[in-house]
């Protein structure tokens, strides 16, 4: 079969040629290789429909000629270890609201004679653009990134974007000067703080009955269909009881902590990200969940400092580099009776699991699909004390 993605060459789904039953297949053979050690790997939880996921879009701007060897502005992905950008005006996985906005941005470039930012000469304008949408609430959020603070044009761009796309609920302006590889720049770092051109400055979704402020930098999972049925999973799994107090590691925005709360006494939500920690204490806050809590820091180091935390439950959902042994370690001698590991690194979860093992047996392993056409594969492993009732 051939692939049915016309830009291939973006690297960016490398499973597009394989049906989908297929891959699942092929991600539970390379889990199974890796965990069954462990237990019996379960086949992993697939999406119904498995195209179009993606709720965040982002493209880089480049200068290029039409077929009449006229200039345009193009947007695409940068070719893998170049700084050739490939257009892109169509993907299988990414929201189809958020490129129709993305085309009509990149068109009205060209049509504006708003050019392009050149990393190398430091010259022209808009460089990178991000695109996110709140799948239940439909609000999109755009943000444009200019290579230096000077933005000339911007004010005809945002009111001919809102003409095209009411749909767009708030602008950014975001500016990026940095050749680091990321699409965003670091508001501290430049000294230049986004502005917002309309709107609040974020958008909501909704993801388990709860409400979440997404703001241009904030983390959020970029599967929302796949996010709460691995949410809920992780939450069946935890099995938790209204006297149980749940530590939420690595929480992030504090989705999963949040989405536990009505099921136990209360929440801890540790993250060593600041704005993520106070997007969570604001979304408690949002929710008027009141059994909550969340802490900024290492987890390793939370542990140690807080002797006398002694969760009955914890759910884990590191990056993909995995835990450490300060923070596992913690875990072995704190005992919570059951440990719900949420992993997107199936690498790190079979080495994090070598030393969960000491103390804990796994119960369940099952994958979950979070990103079709992809490699990656989210897995949630329960595991229980060897002696807990
Ligand atoms: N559970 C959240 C976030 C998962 S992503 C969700 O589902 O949305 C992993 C999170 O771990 C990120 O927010 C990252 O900032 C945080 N993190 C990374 N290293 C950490 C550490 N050493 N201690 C605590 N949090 C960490």
């Amino acid at each position: 079969m051939s692939s049915p993605c016309p830009h291939t060459a973006c690297g960016g789904c490398s499973m597009t040629a394989i049906p989908y039953e297929q891959q699942l297949a092929e991600k539970h053979r390379k889990l199974k290789q890796l965990l069954s050690a462990y237990g019996e790997v379960l086949p992993p939880i697939g999406m119904e429909d498995p195209y179009h996921y993606r709720n965040k879009i982002t493209r880089t701007f480049a200068a290029a000629r039409d077929e009449k060897k006229r200039p345009i502005t193009v947007s695409g992905t940068y070719a893998a270890e170049t700084r050739r950008v490939i257009p892109i005006d169509s993907c299988l996985i990414e929201d189809p609201g958020a490129q129709r906005i993305m085309n009509t941005l990149t068109a009205l470039c060209t049509k504006m004679k708003i050019p392009p930012y050149d990393v190398r000469t430091k010259n022209g304008v808009l460089r990178h653009a991000q695109i996110r949408v709140g799948a239940a609430t439909g609000e999109y959020l755009l943000t444009l990134v200019t290579g230096t603070p000077q933005f000339p044009g911007r004010g005809n761009l945002v009111t001919a974007l809102r003409k095209e796309h009411p749909e767009i609920t708030s602008i950014v302006h975001n500016v990026n000067g940095f050749d680091t590889g990321m699409i965003l720049g670091d508001e501290k770092r430049s000294g230049h703080e986004n502005r917002v051109l309309f709107g609040s400055g974020a958008i909501r979704d909704t993801l388990c009955g709860l409400s979440f402020r997404i703001s241009p930098q904030s983390f959020y999972q970029v599967n929302p269909r796949g996010t709460e049925i691995l949410y809920k999973t992780a939450i069946a799994l935890a099995d938790l009881r209204p006297t149980d107090t749940l530590l939420d590691a690595y929480c992030g925005i504090g989705t999963i902590g949040l989405s536990a709360s009505s099921h136990c006494r209360r929440v801890i939500g540790v993250e060593l990200n600041p704005d993520a920690v106070r997007d969570a204490i604001a979304n408690a806050k949002h929710n008027k969940i009141t059994n909550a809590r969340f802490y900024r820091g290492d987890a390793g180091k939370f542990m140690l400092e807080n002797p006398d935390l002694t969760p009955d439950v914890l759910i884990m959902d590191p990056p993909r580099g995995g835990s450490d042994l300060p923070f596992l370690n913690a875990v072995c001698r704190r005992k919570p009776n059951r440990v719900v590991y949420v992993s997107c690194g199936p690498d790190t979860l079979a080495r994090d699991l070598k030393t969960l093992t000491k103390e804990y047996r796994v119960d369940t392993i099952q994958p979950v699909d979070m990103f079709p056409m992809t490699e990656h594969c989210e897995c949630v492993v329960r595991l229980s004390r060897y002696n807990s009732k």
